[in-house]
């Protein structure tokens, strides 16, 4: 139960608490790195060779597996999985609700004469049959087919956690065969933009078989607080926020907690958790305090993105998971805390190979240069075309606390890209406009052209998706979300970008112009038609908000305003174009957003209304009493007290009982008539009334004495650890 004698102990035992955790367990990082994982250098140990180079090209040209060697492999992994301890098998798979879904199996088969053996067939690792109908399907499915398949992604590989159960990745599609998780459609994006990219590179006469991936590298902030508080927390608890609670009088102000020390039991922490990451294969790079007291983060070296959304799974499970064994617990949520700042996802992005390097590196040479200037075209003109569409794979009922609140980008999709790149860009521009008299400037692939930008030099905090030297960030993404859906948005406008590029150019080469002629007539069309969405300014300001309307750029406040994008036309036909989600996949992603913003408000609102009534509304007018009690004992002795206390606190506690009966009125609406109808209603009529129930609960906690307020108070989970 809340109250203050949890608030003193919860205190008291932070207190105390002793470093605990080794910091020098296993070993050095190369020394247990991939231990846990069936990874090439395993697979290589454990396959007859043949075996192991069949499956070695499946990987690298990412094709399913070839069924008659899968008992092979599936034999070898279960041998490699029991040396590491593991008794149970799973596959592993993103459903749409953004969590992780596992199902175990154990490897012991009855061998039929009363006893068991240990097995693990080929069927078992390609194919897995969980019951579909706990997953949201979004109206895939009718209840009666309830079947789903996982099927293995042979280009990420199983890995054993716990030192119990092999874990194999897959995928997760309905027996119709329609993606119902967030890799199927990753895994077909980054088709697409393979396809496209081939083609543009043909063009600069590359050609080769290796396929072109896009790479992801998620920067992931997140908070720390002490697990006596967060039990005591009902909200937390159930929400993964904080519904009420006052800014403390000391914030993230002095910034002193970003350039101060780790805490060494956050240290200790950090060093466990990267351990535990190193052995499943994660290459863990960054750790550091974020802005916000209680707030840090933690960014792997970027992976192909299949794979680092995997780990970015496994990522968000270490740090939550890890943190118990602290007496922590890790918040993932975007805005755990109002008022000081959230938490975010900033996934850095680029694309290309391993013979071609990256595709968004300027490079060295003038050649070089032309084919960036190329594929750079094609993000800002993907940016520019598909800005809703990137909005709206971030979009979240937690996510919209953060976008747009002066601490994470606007919900504005503009893209930064530093002030040489952009005089480049708008050279090009101006050069066109005065044809090609201006000697030398235009003619890209000639060493005239102006230098590009070698390396990170400009940063810009403010843009959602920031030019950074040799990628792009796209820092709008939620530090709660999975990436892969905003890796598959990325992906499929950057594909279909490219793809209108490379038909372009192919026809002009082929009515006879020449590479350099057709790029600098693509690129000046380009930058003159999507030049809008270029913004090296301040995202955080008013100013901005009215220039980007002016410019006609989206600014989708709110997720049922940007979930909408998914029912436009044009973006079915995106999706359906490229082959990433037919209409009824796309369609049924949009159900399920909705579906999940729903449920969370709904969730957050009763409970508001519980908190409010049972435990705030109780304390202030314990506090009253008290007050009431004191002017009694104030007569009794003959003094006269004369204070404002009672008046405010009574004024506040109505105010609480009525805005709490406001919101009951709010929530107890029946009748939307879809359920875009009902998300859009619970954005614009709940939320409202659940902020003035906080309201005045905020400010009783400013007025009621300290030992009666049964929370755990900002100051308290923020600052005590
Ligand atoms: P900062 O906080 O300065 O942005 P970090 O080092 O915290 O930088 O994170 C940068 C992230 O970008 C890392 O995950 C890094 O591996 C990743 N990254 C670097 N180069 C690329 C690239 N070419 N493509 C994708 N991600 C990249
Ligand atoms: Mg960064």
């Amino acid at each position: 139960m809340i109250g203050t004698t949890v608030r003193q102990q919860a205190i008291s035992a932070v207190a105390e608490y002793k470093l605990k955790a080794k910091t020098n367990g296993s070993g050095p990082p190369e020394a247990i790195f991939g231990q846990n994982v069936f990874g090439l250098a395993a697979m290589r140990a454990h396959l007859p060779k043949e075996v192991f180079r069949s499956l070695k090209k499946t990987i690298e040209a990412g094709a399913t597996l070839d069924p008659s060697i899968a008992d092979v492999v599936a034999a070898a992994m279960k041998d490699w999985a029991a040396t590491k301890g593991a008794t149970h098998y799973a596959h592993i798979f993103y459903p749409l609700t953004g969590a992780t879904a596992e199902k175990h199996d154990s490897f012991v088969n009855p061998d039929g004469e009363g006893g068991a053996i240990s097995e693990f067939s080929g069927k078992a690792l390609i194919q897995g049959e969980p019951d579909a109908s706990s997953f949201p399907s979004g109206g895939i499915r009718s209840t009666f087919e309830a079947r789903g398949y996982t099927a293995w992604d042979v280009t990420s590989p199983a890995f054993v956690i716990d030192g119990s159960t092999l874990c194999i990745p897959t995928a997760f599609v309905s027996w119709t065969g329609e993606a119902l998780d967030k890799k199927t459609p990753l895994l077909r994006s980054q088709q697409a933009l393979n396809t496209h990219v081939q083609r543009v590179l043909k063009l600069f006469g590359h050609t080769s078989t290796t396929r072109i991936v896009s790479y992801a590298g998620p920067e992931q902030e997140y908070f720390l607080i002490d697990k006596k508080f967060f039990l005591a927390r009902p909200d937390l608890l159930n929400c993964g926020r904080t519904l009420f609670g006052a800014k403390p009088p000391r914030g993230q102000e002095f910034e002193d907690h970003y350039f101060g020390a780790i805490p060494e039991r956050v240290h200790a922490y950090m060093v466990e958790v990267e351990e535990e990451l190193y052995k499943l294969g994660v290459p863990v790079k960054t750790r550091h305090n974020e802005v916000a007291p209680g707030q840090f983060e933690l960014a792997p070296v970027f992976e192909q993105a299949n794979i680092a959304t995997d780990h970015q799974h496994l990522i968000m499970f270490t740090l939550r998971r890890i943190a118990e064994r602290h007496g922590m617990v890790c918040l993932l949520h975007e805005k755990p805390f109002a008022g000081v700042n959230g938490s975010g996802k900033h996934v850095n992005f680029s694309f290309g190979n391993s013979t071609q390097g990256n595709l968004l590196d300027p490079g060295h040479t003038p050649h070089e240069n032309a084919q960036f200037l190329v594929f750079c075209a094609a993000v800002i003109r993907a940016v520019h075309k598909h800005g809703g569409l990137l909005r709206a794979a971030v979009a979240s009922a937690s996510n919209d606390h953060r976008l747009g609140a002066n601490e994470a980008p606007p919900a504005i999709i503009s893209i930064f890209l530093g002030e040489q790149l952009a005089d480049v860009f708008a050279q090009i521009k101006a050069g066109g406009a005065k044809s090609s008299k201006v000697k030398g400037m235009l003619e890209i692939g000639v060493d005239t052209l102006p230098k590009l930008p070698m390396d990170a030099g400009d940063r810009n905090r403010t843009s959602p998706f920031a030019f950074t030297g040799n990628r792009f960030e796209f820092r709008a993404v939620g530090s709660g979300q999975s990436i892969g859906g905003p890796l598959v948005a990325v992906n499929t406008a950057i594909a279909e970008s490219v793809d209108h590029i490379a038909t372009k150019l192919e026809s002009a080469i082929g009515s006879g112009k020449t590479l350099n002629t057709a790029i600098q007539a693509l690129l000046q069309d380009i930058i003159n038609e999507h030049g809008a969405v270029v913004f090296n300014g301040d995202g955080y300001s008013a100013e901005w908000h009215a220039e980007a309307e002016k410019r006609g750029l989206l600014n989708l406040k709110t997720t049922p305003e940007s979930l909408k994008i998914y029912e436009l036309p044009e973006t079915v036909k995106l999706f359906e174009k490229y082959g990433v989600l037919s209409p009824r996949e796309l369609h049924s992603r949009y159900e399920i957003y909705l579906e999940q913003y729903i449920k969370t408000i709904v969730v957050e609102s009763k409970l508001a209304i519980e908190l409010a009534t049972t435990v705030i509304l109780p304390s202030a007018l314990r506090y009253l009493t008290q007050l009431g009690e004191a002017a009694g004992a104030a007569k009794t002795l003959g003094v006269s007290v004369e204070l404002k206390a009672p008046g405010k606190v009574a004024k506040l506690a109505t105010e609480l009982e009525q805005s709490v009966e406001a919101l009951e009125a709010a929530a107890a609406h029946h009748g939307a008539k879809d359920a875009h109808a009902e998300a859009e209603y619970l954005c614009q009529k709940v939320l409202p009334a659940m902020a003035k129930v906080r309201g005045a609960a905020d400010a009783l906690e400013g007025i009621v004495a300290d030992e009666l307020w049964p929370l755990p108070t900002y100051q308290e989970m923020l600052f005590v650890r």
